[in-house]
């Protein structure tokens, strides 16, 4: 990271333990979170500053419903109180262009997450937020695959180099307004989101090697 001046890379951040090292090669340090029984989640609120929108909730719900629909049963996520929920989803105020951010926490020994999405799309650059402010599916597709890039950390995955991932790491460049565009042009409405998850097959490959198959209903004793 430079230092001295405000960074331009934007950027995911995550925190490994209690370190604040930032490392942001190797969220996957982190292991899989325990998918014995039910994953409880937590959304919270918006906070103030944040420019949270209304509909937001339903785009971390839905980047919920990719993972899980794509786990094939191996996953299963259901609504729980903050206290104990393994994954949290906060809304948070801008920082310096960094979309989202991971860190672990520890429930009754269990590993979990919290995950912090910045949805106010004007703090991430000239062309990201002129975007977002013309094209009101472009900005919720922004929100929508950041859920899901920093639920895929929650989840265990590190991050790639193969820009098709959700799980890319924008600090490698590239285009990264193009890399929204692409999700976006698969969308003629706001639910679409709720059915194109955006996931690629690598990201896909990753979640099923960290969480294997799920039993085939009916297939053992
Ligand atoms: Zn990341």
């Amino acid at each position: 990271m430079a230092h001295g001046h405000v960074h331009a890379a934007l950027t995911c951040l995550v925190l490994l333990g209690a370190s604040p090292a930032v490392q942001p090669q190797q969220p996957g340090a982190l292991g899989t979170l325990d998918a014995e029984g039910p994953v409880s989640y937590f959304i919270a609120p918006g906070e103030p500053g944040s420019r949270y929108r209304d509909g937001d909730r339903e785009l971390a719900s839905w980047a919920l419903q990719a993972w899980e629909r794509s786990a094939n049963g191996a996953l299963r996520f259901e609504p729980g109180p903050e206290s104990t929920a393994l994954l949290r989803v906060y809304w948070v105020p801008p920082n310096f262009g960094q979309y989202g951010e991971m860190r672990p926490l520890t429930v009754d020994g269990r590993r979990g997450a919290a995950v912090f999405i910045r949805p106010d799309t004007d703090a991430l650059g000239e062309e990201i937020g002129r975007r977002a402010n013309d094209d009101p599916l472009f900005r919720d597709a922004i929100v929508y695959l950041t859920c899901l890039h920093e639920l895929g950390h929650a989840l265990g995955l590190e991050h790639t180099a193969d820009i098709v991932d959700v799980m890319y790491f924008f600090g490698f460049g590239g285009d990264i307004p193009g890399y929204f565009a692409r999700y976006r042009d698969q969308l003629s409405s706001r639910s679409d989101i709720a059915r194109v998850s955006g996931l690629s097959d690598g990201d896909l490959r990753r979640l099923r090697e960290l969480y294997g198959s799920a039993p085939v209903p009916g297939d053992s004793p």
